[in-house]
């Protein structure tokens, strides 16, 4: 049995965020049941959330090819609403990150789930399912994506992000600088 699961659903809000400096930035993951005021929150990880961003873009295409009078929405993320603000109290730090889509009620279940330490039960990993619309999850992808580029210095070149090695700059004709 796992520690503890929990089941977002109703959800009302679900949000991402990165909170620290540069390069040392935790990544959190969030959300609220409906008609419960405290949020519940896990520790996620950077790539965790770049494959998640990827992983709903996919779903979607899917779902688009699968079911297209089922569309998704267009979504206008208000940064107000997606900043979370501390003192953050995560359940846990994901060790798995997963999609799932129930066809019948066509909501999509982010699913975090413990990670584990040498030796603990795999079967003891507890497990937080955020149950979300498609207009949720959009906005949680979409988001992501922005919480991700925004750890990165400009390039003072060209005003693009920049990895830690450096970037191809299109005004240095793709040379890395
Ligand atoms: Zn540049």
């Amino acid at each position: 049995m796992p520690r503890f699961e929990i089941d977002l659903k109703p959800l009302q809000h679900i949000t991402v965020d990165a909170i620290g400096k540069p390069g040392q930035r935790v990544f959190y993951l969030q959300g609220w049941r409906e008609a419960d005021p405290k949020p519940v929150t896990v520790i996620i990880e950077k790539i965790q959330l770049q494959a998640l961003a990827e992983g709903v873009d996919q779903l979607f295409a899917k779902l688009d090819h699968q079911k297209p009078e089922q569309t998704i929405p267009d979504v206008k993320i208000d940064p107000e609403k997606m900043r979370i603000s501390p003192p953050v109290d995560p359940l846990f730090r994901a060790g798995e990150l997963g999609l799932g889509y129930d066809a019948e009620t066509s909501l999509i279940v982010v699913l975090a789930r413990e990670v584990l330490m040498e030796g603990d039960d795999p079967q003891q990993a507890a497990e937080v399912r955020f149950w979300c619309s498609s207009a949720q999850l959009r906005c949680l992808a979409d988001w992501g994506r922005q919480v991700i580029e925004r750890g990165r210095p400009l390039c003072p070149l060209c005003g693009q992000p920049m990895d830690p090695e450096g970037h191809f700059c299109p005004k240095k004709n793709g040379h890395k600088h």
